[in-house]
């Protein structure tokens, strides 16, 4: 590791073959995977429908310019418009290229109908959008911005949750809200109820973009398609990666017809869109985007999340947050990291967040059976932590 640039505090496992919920090492270990690479193995590891997929496309092209017809391209674009709100497509690579591309849709929108002045982003505290300097910009952290200044201009702040905030910040200057449906980075946050919907207002009132971050919430995770079908408001723009090609790399950026204002020349990517990452999406939106998995997403996050809760009741202040299979477990500093350490010990691999919250986000094909291995694990953490003998029983429902 010595040539790789430290930009990660890397935990001392070294995974290096998986197969559904479970990752292996080279040394006989194994490992539950309950984080699945952030949200992103969206499929666990080793789903022969993601595996033949990506072979078979890497026989016929792997890459085609976008100098050309992609016909794959055409076709999972028309899929994820079937299956959502939206009417046009932006493929791109990551994350927070989809951040970029929503952040100029939306200021090329307004400059185009409403002139120069009209470019200001709002966005949340504690939000995650990415990265590179537009996602970075809109980001509510300053920690993370904290020596790469300046950012760019023409972003600005409220607290998330605080509508009345978001009333004083926005105005006919305003271009665009951004925000997640639910703050993943930041310890799986919920808004308050109607928050979105009074973002949904703002947004109509002065002729702003509604756009939900949902790179991370997205691609089946809280037991929807996207999150705002579940929340029932619908943005005018939406970000997808993670978890939208099941492990290879590809963000998409989706917007209604009447705000699709990049034109030729006004946005690309070279790698965007192409053939290999087009057939990794297809294969999972052909597993992902059905009722019947999306329910049982549901039902699967419901089982984890009321077992936590009771997990979670042996530690005074605890919360637990989230829907679907993104759940947060608040156990503050004292816990949180030794809980954490016990879980890496045992072999179920979570993901701690600012050194207080546990996130759990395993593949959206987890089994049933495997939850409860996993609640086991996890149970047996937090009572060796707190020193707690209650031995009651977590009523599973499965
Ligand atoms: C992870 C994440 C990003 C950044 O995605 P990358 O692929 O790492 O660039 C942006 N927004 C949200 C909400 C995320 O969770």
């Amino acid at each position: 590791m010595r040539a790789v640039m430290e930009t990660y505090k890397r935990l001392g496992i070294a995974p290096t073959s998986g197969k559904g919920s479970w990752l292996f090492d080279d040394e006989g270990n194994r490992y539950l995977d309950f984080i699945a690479g952030i949200a992103t193995n969206s499929l666990g590891h080793g789903h022969p429908a993601l595996v033949e997929a990506i072979k078979e496309q890497a026989e016929i092209l792997i890459h085609c310019s976008n100098l050309y017809e992609i016909p794959i391209q055409a076709e999972v674009a028309q899929m994820l418009t079937q299956a959502t709100d939206f009417d046009k497509v932006f493929f791109c690579n990551s994350g927070t290229e989809s951040v970029e591309a929503a952040i100029k849709l939306a200021r090329k929108h307004a400059h185009t109908n409403y002139g120069p002045e009209k470019h200001e982003i709002l966005s949340f505290s504690k939000s995650f959008h990415g990265r590179t300097y537009g996602g970075l910009s809109a980001t509510g952290q300053p920690a993370l911005q904290e020596g790469f200044g300046p950012m760019l201009g023409g972003f600005v702040h409220a607290p998330f949750g605080d509508l009345e905030a978001a009333k004083d910040l926005v105005g006919p200057q305003t271009a665009a809200v951004i925000v997640e449906p639910i703050q993943g980075e930041s310890g799986v946050r919920v808004p308050p109820a109607g928050f979105l919907q009074g973002l949904r207002d703002l947004c109509d009132e002065h002729s702003a973009l509604l756009i939900f971050d949902e790179v991370q919430t997205g691609a089946g995770r809280t037991g929807h398609l996207y999150a705002y079908q579940g929340a029932g408001v619908v943005p005018d723009a939406l970000t997808s990666a993670k978890g939208l090609g099941g492990g290879v790399p590809v963000g998409a950026m989706l917007a209604k017809e009447e705000y699709a204002a990049l034109g030729p020349g006004n946005h690309g990517s070279t790698f965007g869109g192409n053939p290999l990452a087009m057939a990794a999406v297809r294969a999972v939106l052909g597993v992902v985007d059905d009722p019947g998995f999306l329910e049982e997403v549901r039902v699967k996050g419901t089982i984890l999340k009321s077992a936590l809760g009771k997990v979670a009741e042996q530690v005074p202040g605890a919360e637990v947050r989230g829907e679907g299979l993104l759940i947060g477990v608040e156990l503050g500093p004292e816990v949180a990291p030794r809980v954490f350490e016990r879980c890496l010990e045992s072999g179920l691999l979570v993901n701690l967040i600012g050194g207080s919250v546990i996130r759990l986000a395993p593949p959206l094909t987890v089994s049933r059976s495997e939850i409860r291995y996993a609640l086991d694990f996890f149970r047996s953490c937090v009572s060796a932590v707190t020193c707690v003998q209650d031995e009651s029983e977590i009523a599973l429902s499965a």
